[in-house]
């Protein structure tokens, strides 16, 4: 076998010691936003069979998401079979002009929003119309959840509009069962095993 021309050269060592290539360029939340929402745009298809809940999607301008991702996300957490439309009582439809807003939006601005539910800059609320959710959470998940932020994501949809339909907080029902949906868990479990579906 011959090497030849197509070795490379030899790199010389360099002045620096490399960062580890493993480590993700971590995502920054910017702790204030701008306060200017970004609607998605576009209409998604009725997924469900039961009342037609419309709602809209809007982004923060600022935040490192932008609308058509997190639309989608809540879309799919939404129109997914182990949702909210198992039931038969709800279905849903994304439009740009509904009234219920689900909202993206950096620590700051989601304190606004909530007032006067104190989210302290950490959490995500519900406040009439609006579900505001916190975008430090939606990046980074919560200890409950660990690293699998995608599933951390489908729970926070979920429970924050199971307080839309007017259910409060529930408990754990006991150790080791699965955590209601309208359990706090970004708070914790109380024992239970998190669990994102209602
Ligand atoms: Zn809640």
């Amino acid at each position: 076998m011959t090497f030849g021309a197509t070795l490379p050269e030899p790199q010389p060592p360099s002045a620096t010691p490399p960062v580890a290539s493993t480590t993700p360029m971590p995502i920054v939340v910017p702790r204030t936003g701008n306060g200017k929402l970004n609607v998605a745009p576009g209409t998604s298809a009725r997924v469900g069979s039961g009342e037609l809940i419309e709602y809209r999607v809007e982004v923060e301008d600022n935040l490192p998401v932008d609308p058509a991702t997190f639309a989608r996300i809540v879309a799919a957490t939404l129109g997914d079979d182990r949702g909210w439309t198992k039931s038969g009582r709800y279905a849903f439809r994304r439009t740009p002009t509904a009234p219920l807003r689900i909202v993206l939006s950096s620590p700051a601005t989601t304190d606004k929003l909530c007032a006067p539910i104190q989210t302290r800059g950490e959490v995500s609320c519900r406040n009439g119309n609006v579900v505001a959710i916190n975008a430090l959470r939606w990046i980074e998940g919560a200890d409950s959840y660990g690293d699998d932020i995608d599933r951390y994501r489908q729970y926070v949809v979920n429970h924050e509009v199971g307080h839309t339909f007017g259910l409060g907080h529930q408990g754990c029902p006991g150790p080791g069962r699965k955590a209601p949906v309208m359990l706090q868990q970004t708070k914790g479990l109380q024992g239970c095993k998190s669990n994102p579906w209602p």
